[in-house]
């Protein structure tokens, strides 16, 4: 998946993304997905269809959200 739109994250970027709280704070603040901006956040400012297509190394950067390591 690319991006949507400019405002959101590169998909190349999010892993550097999900390393900064501030942008994945801002993302669940405004409950905006970081890769597609669509509503429906979890706690990685990942909606759910963006959250299902993460690879491997992706999904281990938002686990640490979803399962509430970082806050
Ligand atoms: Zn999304």
């Amino acid at each position: 998946m690319r991006r949507f739109n400019s405002r959101a994250v590169d998909r190349a970027d999010l892993i550097k993304s999900l390393q900064k709280p501030e942008i994945v704070r801002r993302a669940r603040i405004a409950d905006q997905c970081l890769l597609c901006l669509c509503g429906g956040v979890n706690a990685a400012g990942l909606c759910e269809g963006c959250s299902a297509n993460l690879n491997l190394e992706e999904w281990q950067a938002a686990r640490e959200w979803i399962e509430g390591v970082r806050w």
